[in-house]
């Protein structure tokens, strides 16, 4: 998303500040992971920048500098990176400044659901943290303002740089590979609300309760 200049983050950071929920969802997935939230840890999940968020995150706050890895996998997932994108670390959740988070941060856990006929349907998550992230269990607590933020936010994304759609409906297309080898529906927020669900093999997309979306690891 290097089309987008590192000035234009301020308004877009400004368009979406909506917290996900009215809990505080760190308190409910930390005590599973040494009492740190889930996505505040790169050992989960490593906040991934384009150049020019780096730079204009750089411009106004000290919290972040570029992740260093640990192990030869985590090297490879930096190596595989776009050119220009970096991989982020922060202080850590105790530090954490609310204005300064990345996109990836506030966008956690989801991504914009594109259907092979490149219509951005909602909010499908990042199904690798099913076993450990919260919310994933709990899309009830999801609020509207936050669903509201994200479609806009993405929409001018997606305006600014149209290869983004691209790249997240490829996206799409991997979760329900993942979900029609498991036999399973996959949970969807509307982008004018209400819950939905994903027939993988079609594509098909109907209405659904969100009582009924499956519960994960501790969270059952
Ligand atoms: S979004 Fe998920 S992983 Fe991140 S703090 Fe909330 S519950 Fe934990
Ligand atoms: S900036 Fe805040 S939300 Fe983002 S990873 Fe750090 S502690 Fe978590």
């Amino acid at each position: 998303m290097s089309d987008v200049k590192s000035e234009e983050y301020e308004v877009i950071y400004a368009g979406f500040e909506a917290a996900i929920s009215r809990y505080d969802c760190g308190q409910y997935c930390a005590p599973h992971n040494g009492g740190e939230p889930v996505c505040c840890t790169t050992r989960n999940a490593i906040p991934i920048a384009t150049v020019e968020e780096w730079k204009f995150l750089k411009s106004r706050t000290d919290l972040w500098h570029i992740y260093q890895p640990r192990t030869k996998a985590e090297r490879k997932i930096k190596e595989e990176l776009p050119h220009d994108c970096r991989a982020l670390e922060c202080k850590g959740a105790a530090l954490c400044e609310r204005h300064n988070r990345t996109l990836s941060c506030r966008t956690f856990p989801f991504y914009p659901y594109i259907t092979k006929g490149y219509d951005f349907a909602g909010l499908a998550y990042y199904w690798n943290f099913e076993d450990r992230c919260w919310v994933i269990s709990n899309l009830q607590i999801v609020e509207q303002e936050f669903v509201r933020e994200f479609v806009s936010t993405f929409e001018l994304l997606f305006r600014k740089v149209p290869g983004e759609l691209e790249v997240f409906r490829d996206h799409s297309a991997s979760q329900r590979r993942a979900f029609s080898r498991w036999k399973r529906t996959i949970p969807l927020i509307g982008r004018d609300g209400g819950y939905f669900e994903v027939v993988p093999n079609t594509g098909e997309i109907r209405p659904a309760k969100v009582e009924d979306f499956l519960k994960h690891g501790p969270y059952k």
